[in-house]
């Protein structure tokens, strides 16, 4: 399924050949010439991170951070453990990229968790892996073992005074264990659930130590901006966000599949490499960034990029680059109670307005959709996303409000006739 553009991650990448993820196919594709060039006395830290801001590179699971700016919050100069942790729990519905990534070519994920450990002067990395990803983990284990042997891990990494531990971690599954805090209580062996920020994890992270979390995808973009240059990265995308961006696209198109392309390219272009959609039918709404960004509709969609500020200026958010398409059979009020469950399944209970919140949201969406709605149930809806959103401890209260305010905004027409009439407005397909 996965079909790949050319870009920083999968260039000359053959994903089809079943040796495409060694340590020799990557060394043959420049893989390990970032690391040499920093460990041949060729850039300090300090200048590794200037190239990374240069980059223009934003964090590529959601948020969207610079990670060059993450980078510099570390303390350098403390003087105890400190640790660099990727991010692979890879849980948010629509979203599929991390997982080729560490199939296809997970050196360049270990080459640039290492060239951070450098930079950041930690001694030692985990790259924690969702629990339902089980090939990709034993992909990335046998990986590790290549770099092990061949010396780009361990003590005094080819020669040099740097030395460098990674370890991949297999999660259990669980959706909150992709926010950073409650991955790292996770890491340490304890329940899964978000921390108090702050203090941040760059103070205080994985056993009380100096940490930065990045995402899969941005780990991997690492090597090619060393080796590249920043600048090489920046003009790849847009101003403040360069390089390319893997989008998972899924749903009613002609080919589902992950493709990298520079970021600011128009949402129409990606749509049609997706070859356009399936059985000619018309697009209705897009979730552009994960199951948690607002759904928009076609007409606002189609005028969009696909970069960071043009889908937040639409209303909507890039987030992880997973892109949901709708066609026009597509019941809104039955996509929208799907979503609520899985929010309500995935809380992980410790604040009332979220464990509470998203339990009352789709319970009002699946009374509408067994027909027993009432037309007071929208202000309900509205009424209880207002006492969630922004109130709880991590931003999942959030995400299960956003989708709820936006379908009942763009189609509202659908959750009243559903209301009125106790059936979809027409005889949707099951989406
Ligand atoms: Fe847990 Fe929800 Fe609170 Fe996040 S917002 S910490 S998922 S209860």
């Amino acid at each position: 399924m996965a079909i790949y553009q050319s870009g920083v991650i999968f260039n000359r990448v053959d994903t089809a050949a079943s040796d495409c993820w060694t340590l020799a196919a990557y060394e043959q594709r420049g893989g390990y010439q970032a690391l040499r060039k920093i460990l041949s006395g060729g850039m300090t830290q300090t200048e590794v991170i200037e190239e990374m801001k240069t980059s223009a590179l934003r964090g590529r699971g959601g948020a969207g951070f610079p990670t060059g700016l993450k980078w510099s919050f570390m303390p350098r100069s403390f003087p105890g453990d400190k640790y660099v942790v990727c991010n692979t729990d890879e849980g948010e519905p629509g979203t599929f990229k991390d997982r080729d990534i560490i199939m296809f070519n997970p050196h360049a994920l270990i080459e640039g968790m290492i060239i951070a450990g450098f930079a950041m002067g930690a001694g030692a990395g985990y790259n924690y892996i969702h629990g339902e990803i089980f090939e990709g983990y034993q992909r990335f284990e046998a990986a590790l073992e290549e770099a092990r042997r061949a010396g780009y891990l361990g003590r005094n990494i080819l020669g040099s005074e740097f030395s460098f531990e990674l370890h991949a971690h297999h999660g259990y599954g669980a959706y909150i264990c992709g926010e950073e805090t409650a991955l790292l209580e996770s890491l340490e062996g304890k329940k899964g659930q978000p921390r108090f920020k702050p203090p941040f994890p760059a103070s205080f992270g994985l056993y009380g130590k100096p940490t930065t979390i990045n995402n899969t995808e941005t780990f991997a973009s690492v090597p090619f901006i060393i080796r590249d240059s920043g600048k090489s990265f920046a003009d790849l995308g847009v101003e403040n966000a360069g390089g390319t961006k893997l989008f998972s696209i899924s749903g009613h198109v002609e080919r589902p599949g992950n493709y990298e392309i520079p970021l600011g390219t128009p949402f129409a272009e990606l749509l049609e490499m997706a070859g356009g959609m399936r059985n000619g039918k018309k697009l209705k709404a897009v979730i552009p960034g994960g199951s948690s960004a607002p759904v928009l509709p076609a007409d606002i969609m189609m005028a969009c990029n696909m970069d960071f500020d043009s889908i937040s200026k639409a209303g909507s958010m890039l987030g992880s680059g997973a892109v949901i398409v709708m066609d026009e059979d597509v019941c809104m009020v039955k996509a929208l109670e799907r979503l609520s469950y899985f929010y309500f399944e995935e809380s992980c209970g410790q604040c009332t307005p979220c464990r509470e919140g998203t339990g009352w949201l789709y319970r009002i969406i699946h009374r509408i959709v067994q027909g027993k709605g009432r037309m007071e149930d929208l202000e309900l809806l509205d009424s209880v996303g207002n006492q969630m959103a922004g109130r709880t401890i991590c931003a999942l209260a959030d995400a299960a409000v956003f989708p709820v305010r936006s379908f009942t905004k763009h189609f509202r027409e659908e959750f009243v006739h559903y209301i009125e009439h106790g059936k979809p407005m027409k005889e949707h397909k099951w989406c």
